[in-house]
């Protein structure tokens, strides 16, 4: 059994969850209630521009106060606005709707999750995408993330482990339009060798080592985000930079909580 609070940094202020902000459970709560009593209500895209907005402040709010761990204040502006964008909703089963813009992980089904916004815009902005770059994801999910780097003008390459969650996330990304987000399934330990070598490589789900094939198919001057621990410990968010003369370099830079990578590795 995955634990719930996958894909969620560890909150340095205080070891306890930061209490979910009633407002916005009253207002998603009442949009949910409104769309199941009254026929044809179904909430449109721009009735969650708010609550993508809020989200963003959220994010933003965290970023400060973990500012001391991720060395920097305030992310890159081109990510808070992809951020912005993405209609988190629509990368949510049907039932988790109401909640799609808290800033926290939710189930996505298979005992997987679909990280929390601030990990997502984290390490989006860690990655230093830029359009064109070739970025690799291991463990897709939702599609979120992928969705995420995607709206930063990358060329995606994403793979996903679970048949049952490959295909929808596909499709859902075919049904959004987002052409430069590839993906397949199978087990993202080996990486993608047809389209090495990545600007950046994202891996989703925690493993206890760095896998070698990933670190090869980064390229020089590149940069990977991996959570590293063990399965039921806390993990750490590692920055991984291969440099001009293929040096890699390591970072840890803060505890966080992802689904084990799995696969025959
Ligand atoms: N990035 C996702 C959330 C990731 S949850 C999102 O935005 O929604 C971690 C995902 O990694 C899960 O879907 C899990 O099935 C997948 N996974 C685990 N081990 C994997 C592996 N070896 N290769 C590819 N995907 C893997």
């Amino acid at each position: 059994m995955v634990p719930m609070f996958s894909s969620r940094p560890i909150d340095p202020r205080c070891p306890g969850e930061s209490g979910p902000n009633r407002f916005v459970y009253f207002c998603v709560g009442l949009a949910g209630l409104c769309s199941l009593i009254l026929p044809g209500a179904e909430p449109r895209a721009d009735d969650y521009a708010d609550l993508r907005a809020r989200m963003v402040e959220e994010i933003a709010a965290d970023v400060r106060a973990t500012a001391l761990y991720i060395d920097k204040q305030e992310l890159d502006e081109r990510v808070m606005q992809a951020m912005g964008r993405v209609p988190r909703h629509a990368f949510v089963p049907r039932a988790q709707t109401a909640y799609a813009y808290e800033n926290r992980p939710l189930p996505i089904g298979h005992g997987q999750t679909i990280s929390q916004p601030y990990i997502v815009a984290l390490m989006s902005d860690l990655a230093a995408v830029s359009p064109g770059d070739r970025v690799l994801e291991v463990g897709t999910g939702s599609a979120y993330q992928a969705a995420v780097l995607g709206e930063l003008g990358a060329e995606v390459y994403s793979i996903e482990i679970v048949p049952e969650l490959a295909e929808p996330a596909a499709q859902r990304l075919q049904q959004l339009g987002y052409r430069n987000v590839h993906t397949r399934q199978g087990d993202g330990y080996h990486g993608w060798e047809e389209h090495q070598p990545f600007d950046a490589i994202l891996v989703t789900a925690a493993a206890n080592h760095v896998p070698p094939p990933l670190i090869r198919q980064l390229k020089p001057g590149g940069r990977m985000l991996i959570p590293v621990g063990g399965r039921f410990q806390i993990q750490q968010l590692m920055l991984v930079e291969k440099t001009a003369a293929g040096k890699v370099q390591t970072r840890q830079l803060l505890p966080v909580r992802f689904v084990p990578l799995v696969g025959e590795h």
